[in-house]
């Protein structure tokens, strides 16, 4: 019977692992390039938080992105627990979800709780991930600029040939000449 083995996929930037019984590790597909949102912790709540409904069960973390690693398989082990680094507070997330803020101990939450303290995307943040590719700008105002360019220079030369070639059938000038 051959070894069975877990597939692990980062919730981020899809490296997919391959993970067998003897501790052997495949890379499947690198990853690595999508990057996780500013700030990181709520995409890890996104995958954290599926992982305590029932979603797919978090095996480990991305050695890509730092971001936690699912899988799907039914024999999948979950990880014994991932801590969740928040500005006001550190929630512990495993067999059950718990809060601590640091003013004593750590206090079991529901997910609604975790939501609250992670927060939504604030004003300022939509408007710096906004303006990051807005500095791609002049860049892709160029690349506008050239294919434009190009069309024009194809629209002229083609018209100037159209109206070339049919001045010179119109005229029985020099095209064929004397069938006028
Ligand atoms: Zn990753």
């Amino acid at each position: 019977m051959p070894t069975p083995h877990v597939t692990a996929r980062c919730s981020t930037c899809f490296r997919t692992e391959r993970w067998t019984a003897d501790g052997t590790q495949v890379v499947d597909m690198e990853g690595g390039r999508r990057r996780p949102s500013d700030p990181a912790y709520r995409d890890a709540w996104k995958t954290l938080r599926a992982w305590q409904e029932g979603g797919p069960v978090v095996v480990g973390v991305c050695d890509m992105c730092a971001q936690p690693m699912v899988s799907t398989d039914p024999h999948a082990t979950p990880i014994t627990g991932w801590t969740l680094e928040l500005p006001e507070a550190r929630v512990l997330v495993g067999e059950w979800l718990s809060i601590d803020r640091g003013d004593g101990p750590a206090v079991k939450a529901t997910i609604e709780q975790v939501d609250t303290l992670v927060g939504h995307r604030t004003t300022s943040e939509r408007v710096r991930s906004f303006v990051g590719p807005i500095s791609t700008l002049p860049f892709v105002a160029f690349c506008v600029a050239l294919v434009l360019a190009m069309t024009l220079l194809w629209l002229f030369t083609s018209n100037f040939f159209m109206s070339f070639i049919w001045f010179g059938f119109s005229s029985g000038g020099f095209v064929g000449g004397g069938y006028g």
